[in-house]
């Protein structure tokens, strides 16, 4: 996992030599310390650093500039303390290539009734000066969060803390790597797009393997290596008597070594295969997968480059909070009672997201036809969730998040040898499921307990892509209203 420590957002406060040096000395003593406070706040993964305050339209040009060549910096968060004259921002803002959130907050949080005079009233102007300052953010129509309300209310740092990871999955995306062993799974579309533009709009390339390359870096590995980590499968997870054997969990053992190895030495941050592209290999990989993921590896099944990229992004946004983060695929329904949805995969569901300790298993696996895939088994725990899906409409990418409640199952599953997850879609599945058809959603998600759609919407707005939000306020007919507008809108775009 990247290293969010060194990673910084840049604070910085705007204003102007109208005021004379008094005021301004006192502006760059109040910004600091908001940057200071917000620095301390746990709810902020990153550190967020205060720059000296910018008067000028080469300063603000100069910053930006020095924004965009700072390696560890993700972001900019943007108050305007007084007032800022926002012709002076527009070189700035025009050049800058990193994201920004414009902070709408104030110093103070009273109105000081019994001394308020006009030295006050100048210095604490946000409310119009950040209305200058937004008028030319939205005439540049220029993507950006505005969070509203004081400095240190636990909403206002939280909703900064959101698009900070958002920010921080946006860095990542720049220089991530995705490989992909095999092609596409045949005629499936939804796994399917356009690579060249996913590269100019998210930055993350994907190179395609042979599986033979992956198979060749597998067996540069010793009896030695697979028994030392046959070992630790067993002493990490429970395994039954029936489910050890030591030649299946060698085969495992030698995958996950090969794979781990391969990726790491390329530098790639994700993966997908293919069932149908095994030519070499005795399993498909499971337990491989799994502990890559949750070692912090994006993945998607099938070819699904989108979905891996997809899940390596959520894993790097999520990183420190509580809940797990894994591939995940729409499979079967409960329509009686509340209906809700099963979602598993045929082996590659992440442990981040297990309620119980898993259990190694082996057992055939019906597609593929290879020998029995070892893979870990376990349930989910309750609690909130998002389902995410990037898919490509032709003209654009679109982002489709769903809001779920996982519950706990009602009834055991003896006979399901894979991972599962049990989970109610808000605003409900009839409605769910069919928002989330009319917008096209493919059944390969990202599915995370650790993230929320702010996080998500955060980081649409961002890449710059189309965001469509199902939740409890969801009403089917606006949904396909406003994919028809979405639809208009990019072709005016
Ligand atoms: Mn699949």
């Amino acid at each position: 996992m990247s290293a969010t420590a060194a990673k910084e957002i840049w604070f910085i406060t705007g204003s102007q030599h109208l005021y004379g040096p008094e005021p301004l000395a006192k502006v760059a003593e109040n910004g600091a310390r908001i940057a200071e406070s917000l620095d301390a706040e746990s709810d902020i993964p990153v550190r967020v650093v205060f720059k000296p305050i910018v008067t000028t339209a080469d300063e603000i040009l100069n910053t930006c500039r020095e924004a965009n060549n700072a390696p560890n910096c993700i972001g900019l968060v943007l108050w305007m303390h007084t007032f800022s004259p926002a012709k002076m921002w527009i070189a700035g803002l025009t050049a800058l290539r990193k994201p920004f959130l414009h902070l709408h907050t104030q110093f103070n949080r009273e109105l000081p009734y019994s001394t308020i005079d006009m030295d006050f009233m100048n210095l604490n102007q946000a409310a119009h000066g950040d209305r200058e300052f937004g008028f030319i953010t939205a005439r540049l129509r220029l993507p950006r969060k505005v969070v509203v309300g004081f400095w240190k209310d636990p909403e206002t740092v939280n909703e900064v803390g959101a698009w900070s990871r958002a920010a921080l999955a946006w860095n990542e995306s720049q220089t991530l790597k995705v490989a992909r062993f095999g092609d596409n799974m045949r005629n499936v579309a939804v796994t399917e797009g356009d690579k060249v533009e996913a590269q100019k709009v998210f930055g993350f390339t994907v190179s395609g393997f042979g599986i033979g390359d992956l198979v060749d870096r597998m067996n540069q590995f010793t009896d030695a290596d697979v028994d030392q980590l046959v070992a630790e499968y067993r002493d990490t997870y429970t395994i039954a008597k029936e489910h050890d054997r030591i030649d299946s969990l060698k085969v495992a053992a030698k995958i996950e070594l090969g794979l781990r190895a391969f990726l790491e030495e390329g530098g790639f941050g994700a993966f997908t295969d293919t069932f149908e592209d095994l030519h070499g290999m005795r399993q498909l990989p499971g337990i491989a997968t799994q502990r890559l993921m949750a070692s912090g590896y994006g993945f998607g099944g099938e070819g699904d480059w989108k979905t891996a990229a997809l899940v390596r992004l959520m894993k790097v946004m999520a990183q420190g909070l509580t809940g797990g983060t894994s591939f995940m695929e729409d499979y079967t329904y409960d329509f009686s009672g509340e209906p809700k949805i099963l979602g598993s995969h045929m082996l590659e569901i992440c442990p981040s997201i297990a309620s119980d300790k898993p259990s190694v298993q082996v057992h055939p696996l019906g597609i593929g036809g290879k020998e029995d895939p070892v893979r870990l088994v376990f349930n989910t725990s309750a609690g909130a969730g998002i389902c995410v899906s990037i898919i490509d409409v032709g003209n654009r990418f679109r982002m489709i998040v769903n809001e779920v409640d996982v519950v706990v199952p009602e009834h055991e599953f003896p006979k399901l040898p894979v991972a599962r997850t049990l989970w109610v879609p808000r605003p409900n599945l009839k409605i769910a499921a069919a928002a989330w058809i009319y917008a096209g959603g493919a059944h390969h998600t990202g599915f995370s307990q650790a993230l929320t759609m702010e996080h998500m919407q955060d980081f649409a707005e961002i890449a710059g892509i189309e965001l469509v939000r199902i939740d409890d306020s969801t009403k089917l007919h606006e949904l396909r209203r406003e994919l028809m507008w979405c639809d208009a809108a990019y072709k005016i775009h």
